[in-house]
């Protein structure tokens, strides 16, 4: 599935009435919910067989495509399907599912919605009565949406407009280009990345300044802020501007987390990444501003991603005392967060903290693959077990190099 995006532009009628659609998705949503909550052994059938119901009692919800009804019962039945999953995985929190409030999207299969034969409309035919928006997106995804079939439909509200998501039923696969390198990252504060040749990605500072900004927004809407009142005109354009804001951050650090990865596996057949548990790690309050920043979980996402494009390796292995060992001679040696640097007493090695234990990831992650890695070299296989040919060009050699070698780094782009 791939899914590729296009702004909507309208009237504001016409968006006026794509809010009672997504007011009615999460309506059926909830009821659903409310349904599962109050009867024993309700199935995503019944579910269903509600949708069908609520049609008929109310007229608001007949109004909204009826396979569109049942999208949102499906969300409904998702929400409890994970829930159930992650107590019988034990995990934490478990997610009991809870009414939404302030949804933003509303989902159609595959009626309720026409796109024009150029691509550049999509019309929504069911009761809510939008109309014709015109699409905006890049030729590319344009492409991409009249070539393929579509599965579904989704219409996103985000602070600065409305968009349709469509989902794709294609897979994006491309030809990679194989280099015989391998890496192993360590993720850290300090250093955004590091691997086990000492190279560094360090989290930019522009991306910092919008944080920044982010943080003096919310401080100025809170004090704008009055308890049971009505809230000044003043006080909605803060949090108009807040949330363009907080778009704008989710933009930059997404586009950057995408060059890092992409960088990344371009340049190295294989990767091992810590599978740091990062839900888990958010709990710890004096990490958590910095962790969550560095927007890890969407990194290792991406790295993942372009593993799957690319058909390279790319493995999480266990963190445990990753930092700890000494990926020399094995001897495992206590040390606290801020010893920065890693001493051996067993063999005297000495070297930085962080790249000893992206040492050790990539040893780990090698193990995993079935292949043995010595740290003699700048990391090339020596047994055998090569998945894939590594044809030496002159080209491959210089992006095997330490790419993002540190600060805002937006030439490599692979
Ligand atoms: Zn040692």
């Amino acid at each position: 599935m791939l899914v590729r995006e296009a702004k909507l532009k309208g009237l504001p009628k016409q968006y006026q009435a794509l809010d009672e659609a997504i007011r009615t998705g999460q309506f059926i949503r909830n009821k659903c919910l409310r349904l599962w909550m109050d009867t024993r052994d309700c199935t995503r059938a019944k579910m269903q067989a509600l949708c069908k119901s609520l049609a008929i009692e109310f007229p608001f919800a007949k109004q909204l495509n009826s396979m569109a009804r049942q999208a949102h019962a499906d969300r409904a039945w998702q929400a409890v399907k994970r829930f159930y999953q992650n107590c019988r995985e034990g995990i934490k929190p478990v997610g009991y599912p809870k009414f939404k409030k302030h949804s933003r999207s509303v989902e159609y299969k595959t009626s309720g919605w026409k796109l024009s034969h150029d691509g550049y409309a999509l019309t929504f035919t069911d009761g809510f009565k939008a109309g014709t928006f015109s699409l905006y997106c890049n030729g590319e995804a344009r492409e991409d949406i009249l070539r393929s079939k579509i599965n579904r439909v989704r219409v996103v509200r985000r602070a600065d407009g409305y968009y349709a998501q469509f989902c794709l039923a294609l897979e994006r696969k491309e030809p990679g280009t194989y280099t015989g390198n391998v890496v192993g990252i360590d993720l850290g504060l300090k250093f955004f990345i590091k691997d086990q040749n000492d190279n560094a990605v360090v989290y930019p500072q522009y991306l910092r300044r919008e944080e920044l900004r982010l943080k003096r927004l919310q401080r100025r809407l809170s004090r704008q802020h009055q308890k049971g009142k009505k809230q000044s005109s003043n006080y909605h354009k803060t949090r108009r501007q807040l949330g363009k804001q907080h778009l704008t951050v989710h933009r930059q650090r997404k586009d950057w987390a995408i060059k890092q990865a992409r960088a990344l596996v371009s340049s190295n057949d294989v990767v091992a990444y810590e599978d740091l548990k990062v839900r888990n790690l958010v709990k710890n309050h004096h990490l958590a501003k910095s962790i969550s920043d560095a927007a890890w979980s969407q990194f290792t996402d991406f790295l993942d991603y372009y593993g799957r494009v690319w058909d390279k390796a790319v493995v999480a292995v266990n963190p445990a005392f990753t930092s700890q060992d000494c990926h020399n001679c094995g001897h495992r040696a206590k040390k606290s967060l801020s010893t920065r640097t890693h001493k051996c007493p067993s063999c005297g090695i000495e070297l930085c903290r962080d790249t000893n234990a992206a040492s050790n990831i990539l040893k780990r992650g090698m193990e995993i693959l079935g292949m043995e890695w010595t740290n003699s070299t700048q990391g090339h296989w020596e047994t055998g077990g090569k998945p894939q040919t590594t044809e030496e060009t002159p080209t491959s050699a210089d992006e095997g190099k330490p790419e993002p070698v540190s600060g805002v780094d937006e030439s490599v782009t692979a």
